[in-house]
């Protein structure tokens, strides 16, 4: 995901802030940190975030698996992220609530930490540049974390240094990004950051959460879309080879949305991708507020149609 060198602002429990924390943070000695990307969209009828409750209850499920020791309930921080979007004047935004400690004390015991909200806004980022040609992908030597040590449905800081490793050498060797195994099984699990979807005789199919992947809300969204627009849907055990038979491969994840996927290593698949350009187009028109019967997936942030507390 190509972004702007710089956020446009930082709030820690709602009010504006610098972006320093403390060198000693247990977060950044440890990784242990828990977050969110959201992403907020103009619509016609204002601007709007996409799935907000749901990204929320997965930041709050990620914390209590950790055994973080916080004082935000969904509605706090519904109100923090919302309110950092309307604050932020952009009406397309991408937004990074992480739950932090800035407690400069080394001991890892997590319930024994003060914990603290922060959203950093971001101008939403923009269509990948290999959105249109689609993404050339590698098969990494490293795989997910194992479920076994790091449940795959956390979104915690320190796990992304599996994915940065994996993203690191695909794009050394020349690849947009690479896709990662289950570390038992060997099946395929993900893309670095992002979840992976084939085409199989007119049929989705997605790695099934078994596999060490984060289930992502943009690929449940897909699920949903897909089912509802008549096409059959199956989550389950996905073999590489498996992928060389598909007709379309693409990624899903809520800052990149939908990017097809033109190549596997050596193997190229064909460019028509009819079933992605259908999920693509419905899918943008849902989160741009054009789908009257979804517009349940939408929170406004106007300050007129504050979200219940
Ligand atoms: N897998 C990983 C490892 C990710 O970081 C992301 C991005 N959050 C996804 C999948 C896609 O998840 P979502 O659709 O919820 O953004």
């Amino acid at each position: 995901m190509p972004t702007p060198a710089r956020s446009i602002a930082t709030y820690i429990d709602g009010r504006p802030a610098d972006r320093v924390i403390p060198f000693g943070s247990n977060s950044m000695q440890h990784g242990t940190a828990v977050f969110e990307g959201i992403r907020c969209y103009a619509t016609p009828h204002g601007p709007a975030i996409f799935r907000l409750d749901d990204h929320l209850a997965r930041l709050l499920g990620s914390a209590r698996t950790l055994g973080i020791a916080h004082r935000y309930d969904h509605a706090a921080l519904k109100a923090i992220v919302v309110g950092a979007a309307r604050e932020s004047g952009l009406a397309d935004c991408y937004l990074r609530p992480v739950v932090f400690t800035p407690d400069p004390l080394l001991d890892i015991n997590l319930a024994a930490r003060e914990f603290t909200a922060a959203v950093e806004v971001w101008p939403a980022p923009t269509a990948t540049p290999f959105a249109q040609e689609g993404a050339r992908l590698t098969v990494s030597s490293w795989c997910r974390p194992s479920r076994r040590s790091l449940p795959s449905h956390v979104k915690a800081t320190g796990t992304y240094v599996a994915s940065a490793m994996a993203r690191t050498a695909a794009t050394e060797a020349g690849f947009h990004d690479a896709l990662q195994l289950d570390p038992h099984s060997g099946r395929v699990a993900e893309a670095t950051v992002a979840n992976v979807f084939l085409v199989l005789g007119g049929r989705l199919h997605t790695p099934w959460p078994l596999d060490s992947l984060l289930p992502g809300i943009t690929r449940d969204t897909v699920l949903r879309l897909a089912r509802d627009l008549g096409v059959e849907t199956s989550e389950g055990p996905v073999e590489v080879g498996d992928l060389y038979a598909a007709q379309e491969v693409f990624l899903t994840g809520t800052a990149s949305e939908l990017v097809p996927v033109a190549a596997l290593d050596e193997h190229s698949f064909p460019g028509d991708r009819p079933t992605f350009r259908l999920l693509w187009e419905e899918y943008r028109a849902t989160v741009t507020g054009r789908r009257p019967g979804r517009q349940g997936w939408l929170t406004p942030i106007s300050a007129d149609n504050p979200p219940p507390n």
